[in-house]
């Protein structure tokens, strides 16, 4: 099938956006994790005002949700489709309908695409906005869309969307509206071009379950997720695997991540210094190992006074007992009013629900329903209160767990770590970094939090993350040449 814009090419997009990045200026990505924290911060601590409702789906965990801003987008463009798709025309005479078929793709190609470049323009007022202290006024996108964050690059999104319809014919389209799912992927595409073009990726790090193997799963040698992330090392970008998956031996990592292991210690091109470039942080930011080729498993743990931050060394061990405590009991009450199918694990850093056996699926909005309530619980707790220690309760799609710290603590212990191993040149920002996973809208969406030190890219599966690292070898390529 021929596509009426098949050479809007990544590459021309991208000059094309680039050019006209010079003229707005850098983001102020340290002033937007300030930003981040502090309005975190402000909504948290005053549970009354009107800025944080006690409705769940308003509150804290929901506040910087990408969906508000996709759904936004996505009513935007249901104006064009409905005014230009034209779904009649497949009924007419067929020598008459190709042309009418692709003067529609074409008009409807060109109103998408304007619609996406006043979106740009909108956050690159942001930016502006969130780059001036001096200025108390909201930016137009925040009064449009309130819960919309700081942003720690420019987003290209008319060449991303050029980009996405080049591969899913999303102008073709005559009965089926711009979706959800191809906003996320336009997002997730602009982002790519972001972070490679305006700037220099140095770190990505990836979710667990469901972004580099099927929930439950593990990283098998022949999953073609492996050679893209040795591609990534080869290219000098770290790697930090995040996951919320807590074990404290690295043995428990190695049997979910053998395939990637065991290919960096084979590989005969990679440079000792590449191959120490994969960090494993794991319990969400409680755990950490290094690649070592010596040892048992090939990774061997750094202890954690080498690699807490100021704010993570000062949590005290008391008020982490304290909030598992509170946690389990929440849990424990769960279990039994909604009679879920389940039993409680307890860890040093940790406290879930699991099904009593791996066929059965807890419904899932008995998980979320869960999440919510231990969540509040423990918002509301003494422990809770005193904000000392901070924690994510999430569904993980078959269970539910609470974790000491967050991805956000965890993806910035990969930055720190990478950064002091460079000295002094090689600091690594949140516009540096790409946390990609899955979590991003189920209840306490663990990888969303990550947003808030890096940019991020929504995967919905592996074969979705594998799709994105060839979009991502392709620019850096395109970059180098
Ligand atoms: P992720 O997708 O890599 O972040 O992994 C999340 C999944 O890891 C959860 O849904 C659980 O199935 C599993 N898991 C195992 N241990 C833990 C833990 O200590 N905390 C949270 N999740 C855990
Ligand atoms: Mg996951």
């Amino acid at each position: 099938m021929s596509h009426g814009h098949q050479d809007d090419q990544p590459s021309r997009l991208l000059a094309d956006s680039l050019s006209y990045a010079d003229v707005r200026g850098p983001v102020d990505a340290e002033r937007a994790v300030r930003m981040y924290r502090e309005d975190a911060a402000l909504t948290d601590s005053c549970p009354d005002s009107p800025q944080c409702p006690q409705n769940p789906q308003t509150g804290s965990i929901y506040r910087y949700s990408l969906s508000p801003f996709a759904e936004w987008i996505k009513a935007l463009l249901a104006v064009p489709f409905v005014l230009y798709s034209q779904p009649h025309g497949v009924l007419e005479d067929p020598d008459r309908s190709v042309d009418t078929l692709s003067q529609t793709r074409e008009e409807a190609h060109r109103r998408y695409s304007e619609i996406f470049r006043d979106i740009e323009a909108m956050i690159d007022d942001h930016i502006a906005h969130q780059n001036d202290a001096e200025n108390p006024f909201p930016s137009k996108l925040k009064l449009l869309v309130p819960s919309i964050g700081p942003f720690f690059t420019r987003l290209p999104l008319e060449a991303a969307f050029k980009f996405q319809d080049n591969k899913r014919y999303i102008s073709s389209r005559r009965f089926v509206s711009p979706s959800f799912n191809d906003i996320r992927l336009i997002l997730n595409s602009a982002q790519i071009m972001a972070v490679t073009t305006y700037g220099t990726l140095q770190l990505a790090t990836f979710d667990g379950d469901v972004t580099l193997y099927d929930d439950g799963q593990s990283l098998e040698p022949t999953s073609p997720v492996i050679p893209r992330l040795l591609d990534l090392l080869r290219k000098n970008v770290k790697i930090g695997i995040v996951t919320a998956a807590g074990y404290t031996t690295a043995d428990r990592y190695y049997a979910r991540l053998h395939g990637l292991l065991d290919a960096m210690a084979n590989s005969a091109d990679l440079t000792p210094s590449q191959k120490q470039s994969l960090v494993v942080m794991g319990g969400e930011a409680n755990y950490l190992f290094e690649f070592d080729s010596s040892s048992p498993h090939l990774l061997a743990p750094v202890p954690r006074q080498h690699w807490l931050t100021p704010e993570m060394a000062a949590w005290n061990e008391q008020d982490i007992a304290q909030l598992l405590d509170v946690a389990e009991a929440a849990l424990r009450d769960c279990i039994k009013t909604l009679n879920l199918p389940a039993t409680l694990m307890r860890k040093d850093r940790a406290v879930g629900i699991i099904p009593v056996s791996p066929e059965i699926r807890i419904p899932r909005e008995s998980l979320e329903e869960t999440v919510l309530l231990v969540q509040k619980i423990l918002e509301l707790s003494t422990v809770g209160r005193s904000r000392r220690v901070p924690f994510c309760a999430f569904n993980g799609g078959r269970d539910v767990f609470v974790d000491i710290g967050d991805k956000s603590w965890g993806v910035t212990v990969c930055q720190r770590w990478f950064s002091q191993k460079e000295g002094p040149h090689g600091v690594i920002k949140g516009e540096n970094t790409l946390h990609v996973g899955d979590q991003f809208l189920s209840a306490g969406a663990n990888d969303f939090r990550a947003r808030s030190v890096g940019t991020t890219a929504w995967i919905a599966s592996p074969v979705e993350t594998v799709e994105l690292l060839d979009e991502l070898a392709e620019l850096m390529g395109k970059k180098m040449s």
